[in-house]
């Protein structure tokens, strides 16, 4: 089990194995798994396995290795979909920033267009 869980977390729960989740990586610290309401024809979302909740909780000194690594996640997994045209990074935080899932993620979204015209 990871060092913060938060049992009424839905990402805590796909970390734990109690809803299940279509997982593209894990490792000790991170997952990744495809978004259950994709916006784009390959749609994954990076999150740490530890309960941080958003980008607000992080600290360069704590966290720079971690949040270097979900960055970097994103082109190896976009790669490895068959993503090779172009994809977008999203980190959405609090409230004001539609971030909906109070557990950090970054949503790496690519495919073919029309999908990104926004
Ligand atoms: P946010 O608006 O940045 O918080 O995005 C949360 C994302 O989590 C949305 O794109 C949802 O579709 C996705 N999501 C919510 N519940 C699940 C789930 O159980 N599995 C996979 N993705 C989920």
């Amino acid at each position: 089990m990871t060092a913060r869980h938060d049992p009424n977390c839905i990402f805590c729960k796909i970390v734990a194995g109690q809803i299940p989740s279509r997982k593209v990586y894990e490792d000790d610290d991170l997952l990744a798994f495809h978004d259950i309401a994709p916006w784009a024809p390959q749609h994954v979302l990076v999150i740490p396995k530890e309960h941080i909740e958003s980008l607000y909780d992080t600290t360069p000194e704590q966290h720079q290795a971690l949040l270097g690594r979900m960055l970097a996640l994103a082109p190896v997994l976009m790669k490895q979909l068959g993503v090779t045209g172009g994809f977008r990074v999203l980190v959405n935080n609090g409230p004001d920033g539609r971030q909906e899932v109070p557990h950090l993620h970054l949503h790496a979204m690519g495919g073919p267009r029309p999908w990104a015209k926004g």
